[in-house]
Order: structure tokens, then C-alpha cells, then sequence
């Protein structure tokens, strides 16, 4: 029996490495905004999260079975630790009353409640105030995916009270029409290796991660770069043998990330994350991303060599 990563069951992206670093180091955040145009893919990942968050089988944090009574209950629709709310149009304020009751249940313990709220960017202010009161003071073991297709269109208080992640594509199933060459995961570690390493300089780490994707603009090659930067810390604790290898990284950058000068503080690793969240939702509220990504580099720089 092997066990699946999100990434594996959804299709590796920037995203779903940011939840498996967030669920395996216990930093999950309260409130995600998944913001995307695939709807599927975003309920994908939800299901996921579910089963990873409550999965019964035997193997390391993060994962789960997919055949497991909570696995095959997250599947069948009856698990009570995942429930969806409205759909990808306008929103019905009945809606609204069944996630907060569903939301203020607590949760068996040791598992992870999953409420997924579609078509955020209809909420109206009544809507949203009361979202918000259930958010912002959550019942211990919820977590809530808001999903939008178009951050623009959702209310600034829902979006400054979530933390932001673009659920895109993985790499390998990119438009076809993309003909720039293929930039997986272990490229754009290199970079933050090179840094780690200090073979090479912040500004020029900074120019290199804000132009990985050229057909992306500066704020999305940041919300990327501050991406890999929490896939960085989740590989590191990966190759130190805290958690089993990501399928995904190459066996010849593993062991480099396991040489990386590190300490491996828990308290340190989780506010490295708690800061990439915060930053995330800097770039996306159109700061800087040079220097969003700066400070975030700054960051990594402190842990990475004991100061
Ligand atoms: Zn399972």
C-alpha cells in the first residue's frame, strides 16, 4: 500500500506543496482563498486536504491512503470532516446559515474539519460579515477553503483575513501552447540552494526567482518564489528524514537541501511560514514584489545561518 501526497492526488503546484508544508509542520492557517478558474481542481485539493488531515492509515505526516474507512468516507461524500457550501455562482444567504452552524461544531479529536465555501467573490457585505465572525475565531480542528475565481472580485475583508494561493496547473499539464521549457520543482530550489549556499548574491537571487516564469508578470513570479520558498523549508525537513522524500525533488538535490546549514527550530520553521502567508497576501495586495520577496529572503538568511 503506498501512500499519496495532495500533490500527487491533485497535480503538483506551488499550491498544494504550500498546504503539505503547512499541514505537516501543524501550521495550517484558518482560512485559505484559493483563487483559480479550474473549480475542479480547486475541489480537488480540498478533498485532498480532508483526507490527509484524517487519513487512518499508516505512513507519514501529510499523506494519506486513500482506503482507509475516513479515506473512502471523504470519497463517498458522508465524511463528516469535509462539507461544501454554495456553488461558483450567486450566493443563497441560507448557505451562509448552514456553514456557520457547521462551522461552530466541534471536531472529533486528532481530525481536521474541512469546510469549503464556492463562489466567494458573490458574497455581499451582510454575507461577508457574518462569514467573518465565524473565521476569524474558528472552533479548534477547522480549517476553511474559500474559493474564488478572480481574487479582484472578493471583498477586501475576506481577502485580508485568508491567505491567499493561486491553484494553477501543475507543470507537466500546462497549456500546450506554452513552449518555454518546463520549470519543475528542483529549478527553482536550485536557486534558493545557490542563496542558501551564499554562492549568490540577494539582489541577483531576487532577479532570478522574479524572472523564473517569463511569461509571467514580477507579482506572479513572487507569489511563485514565495511558494518555493515554503516548498524549500517543507524539502529540507524532508531530506533531514523528519518526513519521507517528495516524489517530486530529484534525488540529486536531495541530498544538497539535507547539507543545507539549518536550524531546525519548530518555533523558527513555523513563523518562517506564518511570514510567507503575510507575504503572500502583501504581493497580492500589490506591494512591491521585489521587495516582499527581499524581506522573505532576508528571513531565510537569518535561519539559515544561526543569527
Ligand atoms: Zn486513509
Amino acid at each position: 500500500m503506498s501512500a499519496k501526497r495532495i500533490g500527487e492526488a491533485v497535480g503538483d503546484s506551488l499550491a498544494t506543496r504550500c498546504l503539505e508544508a503547512a499541514l505537516v509542520s501543524h501550521k495550517l492557517a484558518h482560512a485559505y482563498l484559493l483563487v483559480g478558474r479550474d473549480e475542479d481542481a480547486k475541489l480537488a485539493l480540498a478533498t485532498a486536504l480532508a483526507k490527509s488531515g484524517n487519513c487512518r492509515g499508516e505512513h507519514g505526516l501529510g499523506e494519506f491512503c486513500d482506503m482507509c474507512p475516513s479515506c473512502r468516507q471523504v470519497d463517498s461524500g458522508g465524511s463528516p470532516n469535509i462539507r461544501f457550501f454554495g456553488d461558483s455562482g450567486a450566493l443563497n444567504i441560507d448557505t451562509v446559515d448552514q456553514f456557520i452552524s457547521y462551522a461552530s461544531v466541534k471536531t472529533a479529536s486528532g481530525c481536521l474539519k474541512v469546510s469549503v465555501f464556492r463562489g466567494v467573490d458573490f458574497f455581499t457585505d451582510v454575507a461577508a460579515d457574518r462569514v467573518l465572525k465565524t473565521i476569524e475565531e474558528p472552533v479548534p480542528g477547522n480549517v476553511f477553503l474559500l474559493l474564488s475565481q478572480n481574487s479582484r472580485r472578493v471583498l477586501s475583508t475576506i481577502r485580508s483575513r485568508a491567505q491567499i494561493m493561486k491553484v494553477e496547473r501543475s507543470v507537466t499539464m500546462a497549456d500546450p501552447g506554452d513552449v518555454s521549457p518546463a520549470i519543475g520543482p528542483d529549478t527553482s530550489l536550485e536557486v534558493l540552494l545557490d542563496f542558501a549556499r551564499a554562492n549568490v548574491s540577494l539582489s541577483e537571487t531576487v532577479g532570478r526567482l522574479l524572472r523564473m516564469r517569463s511569461q509571467n508578470s514580477p507579482r506572479d513570479n513572487a507569489m511563485a518564489g514565495l511558494q518555493t520558498l515554503a516548498l524549500f523549508m517543507n524539502s529540507v525537513l524532508r531530506a533531514r528524514g523528519k518526513v519521507s522524500p517528495l516524489a517530486c525533488v530529484s534525488l540529486s538535490t536531495e541530498p544538497e537541501l539535507a547539507r543545507v546549514n539549518f536550524v531546525l527550530d519548530q518555533s523558527r520553521v513555523g513563523l518562517f511560514l506564518d511570514h510567507l502567508g503575510e507575504r503572500l497576501k502583501h504581493v497580492e495586495q500589490n506591494v512591491n514584489p521585489e521587495l516582499v520577496l527581499t524581506n522573505a529572503l532576508l528571513e531565510l538568511r537569518r535561519i539559515t545561518t544561526h543569527e
